[in-house]
């Protein structure tokens, strides 16, 4: 065993939940000489196989079961950020005073050398953070996409060499257990309402994403999004108790902001009238040579490319302008993020499955150019549809409402749009779809709701739309 890291606590750590950043943050902390205790209520094939390899490496682990009172008794509790506060051994740790913390918070302290790029928001963090790490390798910068976009921080603390730059995605959850979080630039894309099954309101959920600058300092910097006021001020939703004693309110958040904006000049713009992304005072693309789909991915391409320039001069010289063009127009969609899965008979499918609240399907539904037979259903997550009639109005030819939120779909937008209701198969909500559709049609799934109650995830659901798109072509 390798001596102790002088950022380990004395005592155990106990790691609830043995997914992806689970295992890799209980990995982590045995490596470095920790006795850690980790356990998953729900038992799998991947938990146990987790459990065997942590085993091997000395951590005791238990699956179908938590051990509540040892982890009353622990340390400290590493959380992964799919287990919700009020689960029971979270409730046991908080009730016995354990301080919770999550995988990416204890990977930070194996870090300290990485420089960190950090994207919040509450659509298109994926995109953009993929966009930042991909602009950074562009430029010859050893980056890794880590955070919420897959790659647990922990995985990359583990690896024999440590990146110059991560790009790092943080959900609203991961940020609530980050009290660390310093980046070198922090990035908000936009903030609507989401996650209200989880969130008593709306003010809770925000409170969450302004603990990105919990840490802010004068030398700090940001990047904002100008259209969205609630973006400009989400720093002032910090807790008096978390906001630095002599910060000027009225010049929040501290250090530099620079902004991206769709409609006016700003620090980086797209100006629409000669269809070109500027930044930072020149023009840097045209937009038909970035093959996203849509305005918001203007968005993203300018906060992306705004946050690798402000990180360091380096970045800001021509020649590194010119490479950051480069990157920006090799750059393809990401899987389920308005991805044409393929034609068929003249009709074009449009998998955009991580759609999953109203403002990403308003945004989708808003950049159709075809006409649209939108899929639209799943769990309901809080959010009311009728924001979506406008847009539906201007693009869809029919909407298809499926799943467990089909009724409050039909409610919301039934008397508004063509909307039609069917059941909880998948195939058959397919079927329908293409016996709507006509040549010179898109079908495009943005279901503005989550998938658990037809699938395990946005992933098998996007999976299955394309499997079942392609298999009716014939
Ligand atoms: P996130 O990681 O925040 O969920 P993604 O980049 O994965 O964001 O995109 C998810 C969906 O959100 C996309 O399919 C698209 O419909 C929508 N979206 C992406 N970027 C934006 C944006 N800047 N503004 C609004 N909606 C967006």
């Amino acid at each position: 065993m390798t001596p102790k890291h002088p950022a380990l606590d004395r005592g155990e750590y106990a790691v609830i939940g043995l997914g992806k950043s689970g295992r890799a943050a209980a990995e982590l902390l045995r490596r470095a000489g920790a006795e850690v205790y980790a356990s998953d209520a729900k038992p799998s094939a991947a938990a146990e196989q987790a459990a065997s390899a942590l085993r091997a490496l000395g951590v005791a682990v238990d699956v179908g079961v938590h051990d509540l009172d040892r982890i009353a008794r622990a340390a400290r509790v590493v959380a992964s950020p799919g287990v919700p506060p009020d689960a029971p051994p979270l409730a046991a740790a908080r009730a016995a005073g354990v301080p919770i913390v999550g995988e990416i918070e204890i990977a930070l302290q194996f870090l300290p050398d990485s420089r960190v790029i950090a994207i919040t928001g509450t659509n298109g963090k994926t995109t953009t953070t993929a966009l930042v790490g991909a602009l950074l390798r562009a430029l010859g910068r050893n980056a890794i996409d880590a955070g919420n976009i897959g790659t647990p921080l922990a995985s990359v603390a583990l690896g024999t060499t440590h990146p110059e730059w991560v790009a790092l995605e943080l959900s609203s959850f991961q940020l609530h257990d980050t009290p660390s979080i310093d980046p070198a630039v922090g990035v908000v894309t936009n903030l609507s309402p989401d996650h209200l099954d989880r969130y008593a309101s709306v003010d809770e959920y925000y409170q969450d994403k302004a603990l990105i600058f919990r840490n802010m300092r004068a030398s700090s910097k940001w990047v904002l999004n100008a259209d969205d006021p609630a973006t400009l001020t989400l720093a002032r939703r910090l807790p008096p108790t978390l906001s630095p004693a002599d910060a000027p309110t009225d010049r929040w958040p501290l250090g530099m902001t620079s902004r991206f904006s769709l409609a006016a000049p700003a620090d980086a713009w797209f100006d629409r009238a000669a269809n070109t992304l500027m930044v930072l005072g020149a023009p840097l693309l045209e937009r038909t040579d970035l093959s996203l789909f849509g305005d918001h991915n203007v968005a993203n391409a300018l906060a992306a490319s705004l946050a690798v320039m402000v990180a360091d001069e380096a970045h800001r010289t021509p020649e590194a302008r010119t490479k950051i063009a480069t990157g920006l127009r090799s750059f393809t969609a990401l899987k389920h993020r308005l991805e044409v899965v393929g034609e068929f008979n003249g009709v074009q499918w449009i998998n955009d499955s991580k759609a999953t609240n109203v403002s990403s399907t308003l945004v989708a539904v808003d950049g159709m150019t075809r006409p649209t037979i939108l899929l639209l259903g799943g769990r309901h997550k809080g959010e009311p549809y009728t924001a979506l009639a406008p847009a539906i109005r201007k693009t869809c030819r029919a909407v298809i409402a499926y799943g467990e939120s089909a009724d409050i779909v039909m409610q919301d937008l039934g008397a508004l749009v063509p909307v039609e209701r069917l059941g909880s198969d998948f195939g058959e909500v397919l079927d329908r779809a293409r016996a709507l559709a006509r040549p010179g049609d898109a079908v495009l799934l943005s279901p503005a709701c989550s998938s658990y109650d037809m699938f395990n995830n946005y992933e098998e659901r996007g999976a299955e739309f394309r499997r079942l798109a392609a298999g009716k072509a014939g």
